[in-house]
């Protein structure tokens, strides 16, 4: 009866109900999670949004909130036979306003991030949020998963990038914050409550992101590192060599650049000698003129000296800089050719890294002979994406039934060396009881009770960051 009223509420454009159509908003990424759902609510503005959620909040239906649904840990999935409704954002693509002056530009949560990056180039200005999945994931999503990506470093997460939200509380009633001030010290920031919530406080509608000076100058270089020690003393030389003008600063071991080369269409190994590690270099300045192909020059010539690189290509054109990136943005896609993986998307303190992967390398490669570690990431942010690839005679389903277990040792290497076991993917279905395990009892009792305040009914993502 009550999902007869939603589908009158939305029009026959505002819905899915049948299965086949309905199967892409059941498919994730990985093949990991799966669900099922009885609609797929399609909104086309935010008085639709509210009025699905007044609706269902009144009902007891659930709402799974979905932008792109290319998040890492099934928080866009809903359960499998609990009937939650999935919240497509997916038709909301509006831009509402470009402020160049304000270096700002509002859009609706459905755009996806590269649009947002396409807006702002319109307007001579960079939204510098950039992550391989930026073709589908969506303003509403990034925001929800405070996602990182390639330019932390320099811009910081998305959490750094918003100035105002439209939100959507579970009762149906809309919080217009969709302020673009820089300075406002009227009590608590309520917008950055919602920003990494995962859809399970409020379902973001629209977002006031902040602009910066387009780059006028970007140099590319991926270099040869001997260990991951010589990479973490190459960042603070990089930083200081250009002025501090860092933009993304990758690290990948030989494995993975194997595993690129072996499998990826057009991927080459860049340079004449196979090194155990690699760190892919971005500067870029919003200045003109060539003093920073000067300083990438003098960058790489000092860390040669110093022994902290043995070898670098430098891009020499924009195409020679998109061909050393598919190296690194191909690392995920091309472990899928290799069988299954345990996958772990930590952060320690920079200069513990090293300490990091060599310990958790010892004790993995203990627990079970023959797994192959591929660490690699945003080294630049502490952030490793530590996977571990299937002993190559072990059966794929052997080697994913073993997640927990092995999980536990690695995480516990990082909390003790005071990381987190979710750098930048969140925590969705996957880490729910991991968090619980890690946080303090007050920082749970915290989440909990924030989570019942603005969801008394428990209709927003259920399940998902913390469990009722
Ligand atoms: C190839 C690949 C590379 C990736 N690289 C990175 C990376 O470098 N850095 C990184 O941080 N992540 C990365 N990710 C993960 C993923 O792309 C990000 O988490 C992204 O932010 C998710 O956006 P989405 O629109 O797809 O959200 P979805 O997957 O649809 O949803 C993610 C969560 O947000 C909630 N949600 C979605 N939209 C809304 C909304 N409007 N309001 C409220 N809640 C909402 C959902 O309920 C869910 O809990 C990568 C993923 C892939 C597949």
């Amino acid at each position: 009866m009550s999902l007869e009223a939603l589908k009158a509420l939305l029009g026959p454009q505002g819905y899915i109900d049948e299965p086949r159509d309905m199967a892409p908003y059941l498919t994730e990424w990985r093949d990991r999670w799966h669900g099922d759902t009885p609609l797929v609510a399609r909104p086309a503005d935010t008085t639709q949004v509210a009025e699905v959620l007044a609706h269902c909040d009144r009902h007891g239906l659930k709402v799974v909130p979905q932008g792109g649904h290319t998040g890492l840990c099934g928080g866009a999935m809903p359960h499998a036979g609990a009937g939650e409704i999935v919240l497509s954002l997916g038709r909301m693509t509006r831009v509402r306003a470009v402020d160049p002056e304000g270096y700002a530009m509002t859009l609706e949560a459905g755009c996806t991030l590269a649009q947002a990056q396409a807006t702002a180039r319109e307007a001579d200005r960079l939204f510098p949020l950039s992550l391989a999945s930026e073709g589908s994931a969506q303003v509403g999503g990034v925001l929800s998963t405070n996602a990182g990506g390639n330019a932390v470093l320099r811009y910081g997460n998305a959490r750094d990038l918003v100035l105002g939200l439209e939100v959507v509380l579970a009762d149906g009633r809309v919080w217009d914050g969709l302020r673009s001030l820089r300075k406002d010290n009227t009590g608590y920031d309520l917008k950055q409550l919602f920003v990494g919530s995962e859809g399970t406080l409020g379902v973001i509608t629209a977002a006031v992101l902040k602009l910066f000076p387009a780059l006028k100058q970007q140099e590319t270089a991926l270099t040869a590192v001997p260990d991951p020690a010589a990479a973490v003393r190459l960042l603070t030389l990089a930083k200081e060599a250009s002025g501090d003008r860092v933009t993304s600063f990758e690290l990948m071991p030989r494995r993975g650049m194997e595993f690129v080369v072996r499998h990826m269409e057009g991927c080459r190994d860049p340079l004449a000698e196979p090194s155990p590690w690699y760190v892919l270099i971005d500067l870029g300045t919003a200045a003109t003129g060539d003093d920073l192909a000067e300083a990438m020059q003098a960058l790489l010539e000092t860390a040669l000296e110093r022994g902290l690189i043995t070898d670098a290509a430098l891009a020499q054109s924009v195409a020679q800089r998109r061909d050393l990136w598919r190296l690194r943005e191909s690392l995920s896609e091309s472990q899928k050719y290799e069988g299954g993986s345990i996958k772990h998307d930590v952060s320690v303190p920079i200069a513990r890294i090293p300490e990091f992967i060599r310990r958790a390398n010892a004790v993995v490669e203990h627990r079970l002979p023959g797994i192959r570690p591929v660490p690699f990431g945003h080294m630049g942010d502490g952030n490793i994406h530590y996977n571990l690839d299937q002993p190559r005679e072990m059966d794929r389903q052997a080697l994913l039934d073993r997640w927990d277990e092995i999980s536990l040792l690695v995480h516990d290497i990082v909390i003790g060396l005071g990381g987190s076991v979710s750098a930048e993917h969140g925590v969705g279905q996957l880490k729910v009881d991991e968090i619980a395990r890690y946080k303090s009892g007050v920082e749970m009792e915290l989440m909990s009770r924030l989570k019942r305040c603005l969801d008394p009914k428990g209709t927003l993502n259920p399940g998902k960051v913390v469990k009722p």
